[in-house]
């Protein structure tokens, strides 16, 4: 089975892992089952997850954990988007471009695929780049929104990681990437052409088409009704909710049937239980 696991909630809590999942994760690679782990979040490159998961003894390779911006670069490179004919309008050439506003692992994913990669400032604008691309931005400032809307209504495309408008930090809840969208709209003028992170179902899509399989045949592990669960149902996928995050007992209780989970686990134990009843 392709089971796609979501990060926060459901293997760690911030630093702290969530009993019993290591064991569970590495059972389940043991029989046979693909992992891609997934998350909303586009700070960092797959990198540094792959060294923060294998710290906490998760069965983990880099090329098994799909961040909202590697399945931006991903559906970048698929869908033709940043295939535009050279039409002498990008003054440095051939190569597409994508203006980051948004943080460095980001740009690294973008690279990483082929894209050169520049900065939301005037040389970045001078670059007249194909697409702006963003994520959470802990460098936002008045100039780089500014320059980032320019760019847009230059004929940039608008691509979205995610729109989260905030999420759990250790002191309380940061603006996420949704924050900064909504303030590119504004500013441009223009909703986002492309939104990659759950509740969209892309980010799954990406995942499932790394490893060569079928998204709608994947099982969705996450902690979240609202973003995972509602993105494995737009996708046609089963899913289980797990009840180590965000989502209560009581929200799952109150959902009506259409955005319910497959299946429901408490903990690490239960979840390899529902696991066993699902498998083909
Ligand atoms: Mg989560």
């Amino acid at each position: 089975m392709l089971l796609l696991v979501d990060l926060d909630g459901v293997v760690y809590r911030g630093a702290t892992p969530v009993p019993g999942m290591a064991t569970l994760l590495g059972q389940r690679v043991a029989a046979g089952d693909t992992i891609v782990y997934v998350t909303n979040n586009s700070r960092w490159h797959r990198d540094e997850y792959h060294a923060r998961l294998a710290g906490m003894g998760m069965p983990v390779s880099p090329d098994r954990i799909v961040t909202a911006a590697r399945a931006t670069a991903l559906v970048l490179t698929e869908d033709g988007a940043m295939a535009v004919p050279d039409d002498g309008r990008r003054p440095t050439g051939g190569r597409p471009t994508a203006m980051v506003f948004g943080g460095p692992g980001l740009a690294r994913e973008l690279r990483d695929v082929g894209l050169r990669t520049v900065a939301p400032n005037g040389h970045g604008l001078e670059a007249a780049p194909d697409a702006v691309v963003v994520g959470v931005d802990f460098s936002l400032t008045y100039r780089r929104l500014t320059t980032a809307a320019e760019a847009i209504r230059r004929g940039a495309r608008f691509i979205a990681t995610n729109r989260d408008p905030v999420y759990p930090a250790a002191d309380g809840l940061w603006a996420g990437a949704g924050s900064m969208v909504a303030a590119l709209a504004v500013a441009s003028g223009r909703e986002p052409d492309v939104v990659i992170g759950k509740p969209e179902p892309r980010l799954f899509e990406a995942a499932a088409e790394s490893v060569g399989e079928d998204p709608r045949r994947a099982i969705v592990i996450g902690d979240s009704l609202a973003t995972d669960i509602a993105a494995a149902n737009r996708l046609g996928a089963r899913s289980v909710l797990m009840l180590t995050g965000v989502t209560t007992r009581g929200q799952l209780d109150a959902a009506p049937a259409a955005a319910r989970p497959t299946a429901v686990a408490e903990d690490a134990a239960e979840l390899s239980r529902v696991l066993d009843a699902m498998r083909d």
